[in-house]
């Protein structure tokens, strides 16, 4: 299968940031048989859109948003649309980061929404799935996966493409890494838990990947790529975790 490296900017580079992101990515990254996916700010989305258009690259990149509601349009003031993110030529939406969970008290219900659109809008979904420290420290993570899995996919037709994002949220941003043995076990549990609802979807592993950390994670069984936050923001860095199973 091939790997999936994605980036998650988050509320960070505008879209003069996000064109100089391109410039300097084009002159470092050769690519490879990865695909390699971005999520800009949504008001960054053309910016990007428009320099992986002109990029060149034989390989394969393509760009979603971060967030969109489970309608295409309407009287839903502040939100994105799904299928303007189609018409722009995105691929993806990422659905459920423990961001929107926790911040904006996404529940599993309107994850599985957002899931279900995004599939009939004719984009990939992203869905996040993670466990807190809480729940990891009670031995519950098995059990928080199932749940978010099985509400998240409730509407999701098994016929479309799907990715799942494991991100332990403890990892989030914090530098902590869940450790190789932690994130051999949850893939595992991720992959059968899906293989038991149905659903055949690469597992990208989420948390603090840093071009130090990516080459021993990206071995692991069932890490199919990665999230990426905070290492993604600098071309060379992004580059070298794109590189890690190369090395
Ligand atoms: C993320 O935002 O999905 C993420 C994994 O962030 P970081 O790599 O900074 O931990």
């Amino acid at each position: 299968m091939k790997k999936i490296f994605a980036a998650n900017w988050k509320l960070y580079k505008g879209p003069k940031e996000t064109r100089d992101f391109f410039k300097e990515w084009n002159k470092v990254f050769s690519g490879n048989k990865s695909e390699v996916v971005f999520f800009p700010s949504a008001i960054s989305l053309e910016a990007a859109a428009l320099s992986i258009q002109q990029s060149n690259s034989k390989y394969e990149l393509s760009f979603g948003v971060q967030n969109a509601y489970s309608l295409g349009q309407g009287a839903f003031t502040g939100e994105n649309s799904a299928a303007v993110v189609k018409e722009l030529g995105g691929k993806y939406v990422l659905v459920g980061h423990s961001e929107r969970r926790q911040i904006f008290l996404e529940n599993n219900q309107i994850v599985a929404d957002k899931v279900a659109f995004s599939q009939a809008t004719g984009l990939v979904p992203m869905l996040c799935v993670g466990e807190t420290l809480e729940e990891r420290d009670a031995k519950r993570t098995r059990e928080v996966l199932r749940t978010q899995l099985v509400q998240g996919l409730q509407k999701a037709d098994k016929t479309k493409t799907l990715v799942i994002a494991y991100e332990p949220v403890w990892a989030i941003g914090t530098g902590r890494v869940a450790t190789p043995e932690q994130v051999r076990q949850t893939h595992q549990d991720v992959y059968d838990i899906l293989t038991e609802l149905g659903f055949a979807a690469p597992i990208l592993y989420g948390g603090s990947v840093k071009p130090d950390n990516s080459s021993g994670l990206i071995a692991i069984d069932h890490v199919d790529g990665f999230l990426v936050g905070g290492a993604s923001l600098d071309p060379a860095s992004f580059k070298s975790i794109c590189e890690s199973h190369l090395k």
